[in-house]
């Protein structure tokens, strides 16, 4: 099969060149290929496991960016416990010891009748399967005065990278005394108790260097992931510094004044010295633009190959699915993207195909030393994916049980990310 004119051909060799690419793409015609959209959590994962599961299928893995930094650890990284670089994670490993063509460009659409991937830059990539997944875009029309150029003055910091480093900069620079509001998001959205993390993580870095300072959290919600967790770390660690305001107290959230820097609510409006405006979320961009959303805003799902229930072929995974009671975290999305790769491989090799294990394991700090985690496992029922079992920390642990999950923490995040960006044999 011939997809490519020699021209598009020449410029996508051009640019896998430069991504350092292996020989998947030199190799027969008659190999089924993969296309993945997105190199993040989901993406990197899902090439990862089909390169190891079926090392007989081409793989090409799209992604703009030449490093992915991650946003889990990034509340640590804006309050100066670790630094950006050791967040930032490259693709040579892919390449390299997985065999997966990396191309450093962004999907501009896929063709599911042609069957065909569409470069930004022009190519098409053929494809038997593709997997989408690009993360989260915000819904800039929810909250009036918060658009995309507002972020440049009240960042959102909820993609790793720049966003990130301007809101540490504002709270570096920020005078003693002065209110931090952050503005929490309605569900769902990615990463449940990241707000709260970050602002539990804000008070430590206050208490530190700014103790005059204070925090309010504005929430589009009444109640939130982990509360009694967070309230209870709180009263213990931050006592008097951090103020939560539910949706039932403020009205909601109404506008933002960016000239101001501040928050309007129903019933009142609150100056900031610093603000962080985390908007209402949906699926990325590129899933909106490529029908795989319905009316929710997120992309329906088959429960067991995540393959999207409004375009087949086309496999949905990471943030951008909509799957069941699974939340938005990077430990769901590496999940679901296994479950994915091991049911495209089944189904282009001709191989048993297993049920998905589906698990999600999450780490939060309250304070550099306390940190709490939780487990759960799901299955796909009826559908759409149910909670089977669920371990979490307790409010009466002691600190040394904490210290410890903290201590775990760090060595999850060094096991996690080698297994998504390759470097661990598993
Ligand atoms: C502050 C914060 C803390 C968090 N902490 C945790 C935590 O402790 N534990 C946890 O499990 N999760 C955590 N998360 C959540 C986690 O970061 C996300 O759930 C995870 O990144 C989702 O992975 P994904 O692959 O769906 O999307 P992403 O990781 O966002 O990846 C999407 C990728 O797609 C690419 N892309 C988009 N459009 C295109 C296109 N058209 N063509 C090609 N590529 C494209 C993007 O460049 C991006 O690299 C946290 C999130 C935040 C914000």
């Amino acid at each position: 099969m011939k997809s490519w004119t020699r021209r598009e051909f020449g410029r996508s060799t051009g640019a896998m060149a430069l991504a350092g690419l292996g020989p998947r793409l030199a190799a027969s015609e008659s190999k089924a290929r993969v296309v993945v959209v997105g190199g993040g959590i989901g993406g990197a994962t899902a090439a990862k496991y089909l390169a190891v599961s079926a090392p007989t299928i081409e793989i090409t893995l799209v992604e703009p960016k030449p490093n992915y930094t991650t946003c889990f650890f990034s509340n640590l990284y804006l309050t100066g416990l670790c630094s950006l670089e050791s967040l930032t994670h490259g693709y040579e490993t892919l390449a390299q010891r997985h065999g997966i063509n990396v191309i450093h460009d962004s999907v501009a659409a896929v063709d599911p009748v042609a069957k065909t991937v569409g470069l930004k830059s022009g190519p098409k990539l053929p494809y038997d399967r593709v997997v989408v997944a690009p993360g989260i875009t915000f819904n800039y029309d929810a909250i009036a005065g918060y658009d995309e150029a507002a972020t440049q003055v009240i960042p959102h910091a909820w993609n790793a990278g720049p966003q990130t480093q301007l809101l540490r900069r504002q709270l570096e620079s920020m005078e003693d005394g002065g209110v931090f509001v952050l503005v929490a998001p309605p569900n769902p959205f990615r990463c449940p108790p990241a707000p709260y993390e970050r602002a539990s993580l804000v008070a430590y870095y206050f208490k530190q260097h700014k103790p005059r300072s204070r925090i309010l959290i504005l929430d589009a919600k009444d109640s939130f992931n982990a509360q009694d967790l967070f309230l209870d770390a709180w009263e213990r660690h931050y006592r008097g510094m951090i103020e939560w305001l539910p949706a039932q107290f403020t009205g909601g959230i109404k506008a933002i004044d960016v000239k101001e820097r501040s928050v309007e609510t129903a019933s009142e409006t609150f100056k900031a010295a610093v603000a962080n405006v985390i908007p209402p979320q949906m699926a990325g961009q590129f899933a909106q633009q490529n029908g795989l959303v319905d009316q929710s805003g997120w992309c329906p799902i088959d429960p067991i190959t995540f393959e999207s229930k409004l375009q087949p072929g086309t496999h949905v995974v990471g943030d951008a699915s909509s799957a069941g009671d699974m939340p938005k975290s990077a430990f769901v999305a590496n999940s679901q993207a296994k479950a994915c790769a091991f049911a495209i491989a089944a189904a282009l090799t001709g191989s048993e195909r297993q049920s998905p294990h589906l698990f999600n394991t999450c780490y939060t700090f309250l304070s550099p030393d306390d940190a709490v985690s939780n487990a759960v496992s799901f299955k796909p029922v009826a559908g759409t994916i149910k909670i089977v079992d669920n371990f979490g920390s307790q409010v009466q642990e002691s600190a040394e049980t904490r210290h410890r999950t903290a201590r775990e923490a760090q060595s999850w995040y060094t096991a996690f990310t080698r297994d998504t960006f390759g470097y661990a044999a598993f």
